[in-house]
Parts: C-alpha cells; structure tokens; sequence
C-alpha cells in the first residue's frame, strides 16, 4: 500500500470500492500509475473522455481561459457561453434549440424532470427497468438498480418503471398524468443493452399523441460514443429533452438539458446553479467539439467500434455469452462474475469496467487506434484463457 493509498482510505467516504493502484497520468487512450506502469484505458473516465486524456487542443482553451475569467453566474452574460451555446444547438438533433447548463449528468436529468412537470402541469415520470439517471433524489427515482435506490427511500413519487423495447408495456403506462418518459438510447450501466429503433419511435409517438415529454438520457452515448455525435441520429429520434454531461467537456465536469419548443414557461428563478456555464468549463465544451470534428472521432467510433466487437467475437472463449454494443460503448455478457477478469486485464495492462455483475465494458476514448484495440483484445483472451485453464 502506497502514502496515497493509505491517505485515501484515511480521508475518504469508502464509499467505492477501490483499485489497488494510483493514477497519476494519462494522455490519449493510455494511463500511468505511480510506478510508471502504462495502462491501454478502455474506462475512459467512464466513457468521459472521448477525445482522449489531456487533448492539447483541451488543455490549451482550458489554460487559456484559467488565466482570462473562471466564473461568470448565469445571470450575466458571458462570451464562452454563448459561444457554446450556439455551437451545441447547431449540432443537436433537430428541434433542440434550447439548453440548460450544470455540471453533472445528474443534475442535466433533474432539470428535464422539473421542466416536464412546469411545461406539462403534470407530475407523473415513466423510465424502464435497467435503467440509470444518476443519483440524486429526481435522478435516482429514474435509476431502476434497488441497491443504489433502497438505502435511500422514500425517494420522490410519482416515478414508475417499466420493461425496456417493450412497446405494449409503454402503452399500457403512459396516461394523462405522465408528464415524460425518459430512456437511453443504450443502456449503459443496465448492461449495455441496445435500445431498438421501432421501439424508441413508437414511444416518442405515443408521448405526442398523449402529452407526454419525451426525455432521451445521452448522458454516456453523446458526443459520438455510438457513431454518431448523438445516438438519438441512429433513428431519427426528436426528443422534447436530451440530457447530456459526461463527454462534453473532455473530462471536466459539465451537464446540460437541451429543450425543444414544447419546454417553455418554466417560471424565472425557479431553477438554477452557482458553477453551470462557466467560462473554463464552457471553452473546454467548444474545444471538445471541435477535436470530435477536426479528428473524424465521430466515425472512428463507429469503425473501430466494429473492428473491436469483430475481434471480440472471434475469440475461441466459452466464457462469453454474449457480445453487444454500438460504436465504441461495448458490453461483453459473461457466464460468470467479471470481476476477476477486470483484475486479471489491470495486471496486463488493460482498463475496462463492468456494467453489472457479469458484464465487462469497454469505453475507450474515441481515439484509440487499431493497435492498441488489437492489444486490447488479445489481453482479453489470454485473461479469459487463464481463468478457464
Ligand atoms: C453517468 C450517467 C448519469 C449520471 O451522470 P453523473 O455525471 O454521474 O451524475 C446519468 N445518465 C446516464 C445514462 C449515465 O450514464
């Protein structure tokens, strides 16, 4: 056990469960720890840093802007905002020319909340089993997993679940008291479960016609994760709000709520934050779009996407149930527990996460190239060989 091991627990919560080593560096799709071990980084800060750790073009608006103005209060206008304002709307799906900016994906799916019960004078909120909004009280009555919601109920009424890519189950359940439904277009943390498209259309069809908001949580899959800069392009989907965060700002924390015209009226001052919008968080959100675009990660996603879950599934590897995914947000279904397979790819040099108990995942940064997912999977293999020899 390392100093900064030792201080860590000393300090902390305890809360997670930690790695047995610390993290001090990382550039790209690659980690270092503290004794110089490099690490392929298939977690990707959870699926945060799309364009790779420490982008120069990040790094340099993030420095430019520390030494210009760090906090600007929404109640001033400030240039940065604006500017990414403007930017972010242009490229949202169609009809979202509105947003609202805070700093978690948490916080992105409690605004929606708020803002579909004032523009629809009604209470009623409908997300599906598996899924995952985050963790606080709104967001947590969204999240279906019991262990992170029973410690902490009573959470917030009116919150029902039911069966993902099950449209009858949908049209049983929204009724004049709904006022939106929210999924993910994959299921992140739930699996890495695909949302089907005739599904996702069918329910932003029956929201419509029962005035319903349509909420599409992109907290994980925005910014190009799936092959598109948003999976919501896959299928043509039009929420009435998309909740966005992790990616956004390469790795600096940031969320936002984009709001097409059917979300208005929510009263002034009624809801707010102190750090949202910032002008440091706001030129690293511009600089990240700007490498997704510049780079061409948006289509690399959806290439090495393939060529990852192709090599994936070539493995000879009885273990593997089943393989799933959409552009560079993987999930490889296990007949048995993943974490000592997590342990046995760390001490390769590899970085994946689970999504549940016997899911392992990949979220690698957007970047990675062909070598490193070749080294990746080949480490997969020799993990999985270890632990059936
Ligand atoms: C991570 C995540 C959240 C919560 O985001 P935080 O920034 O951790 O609050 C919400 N929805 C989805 C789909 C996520 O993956």
């Amino acid at each position: 056990m390392t100093d900064y091991q030792t201080m860590e627990n000393q300090a902390s919560m305890g809360i997670l469960p930690k790695r047995d080593v610390v993290i001090v560096r990382g550039s790209g799709a690659r980690l270092w720890d503290s004794t110089g071990k490099e690490y392929i980084d298939c977690i990707g800060g959870i699926g945060t840093a799309n364009v790779g750790h420490c982008h120069p073009t990040v790094t340099e608006a993030v420095a430019r802007q520390a030494e210009r103005l760090v906090i600007c209060p929404d109640t001033f206008y400030n240039d940065l905002r604006a500017e990414l304002g403007t930017a972010l709307t242009r490229v949202a799906p169609e009809g979202l020319d509105r947003l609202f900016l805070c700093n978690s994906g948490t916080e992105a799916v409690e605004a929606a909340f708020k803002f579909a019960r004032v523009a629809t004078g009604r209470t009623g909120i409908i997300a599906a089993q598996r899924g995952f909004h985050g963790r606080t009280f709104g967001a947590l009555s969204a999240t279906w997993n019991p262990k992170y919601r029973a410690p902490f109920e009573p959470l917030v009424p009116g919150f029902t679940h039911v069966k993902y890519n099950d449209v009858s189950a949908m049209e049983e359940s929204i009724d004049d008291e709904t006022a939106g439904v929210i999924l993910e277009v994959v299921q992140g943390e739930g699996g890495v479960r695909i949302g089907d498209g005739a599904y996702l259309n069918r329910v932003e069809a029956l929201c419509r016609e029962r005035g319903a908001l349509f909420i599409v949580d992109e907290v994980q899959t925005g910014f190009g994760r799936t092959g598109a800069l948003f999976a919501c392009e896959h299928h043509g989907l039009q929420p009435d709000m998309l909740c966005l965060a992790k990616a956004m700002a390469g790795g600096l924390p940031v969320g936002a709520t984009l709001c097409a015209e059917t979300v208005r009226g929510v009263p002034a001052m009624s809801h707010g934050n102190t750090f949202g919008g910032g002008p440091v968080i706001c030129a690293a959100g511009l600089a990240t779009l700007r490498v997704l675009e510049e780079e061409g990660l948006v289509e690399n996603a959806r290439k090495n996407g393939a060529y990852f879950r192709d090599a994936l599934a070539a493995l000879d590897a009885p273990f593997v149930r089943e393989i799933r995914g959409m552009g560079l947000i993987i999930g490889v279904e296990m007949k048995g527990r993943v974490t000592p397979i997590l342990r046995g790819l760390m001490e390769r040099g590899v970085m994946a996460l689970p999504a549940g108990n016997t899911v392992l995942r990949f979220l690698p940064p957007l970047s990675i190239s062909r070598e490193e997912i070749d080294q990746v999977v080949e480490t997969v293999d020799a993990v999985l060989g270890s632990l059936e020899a």
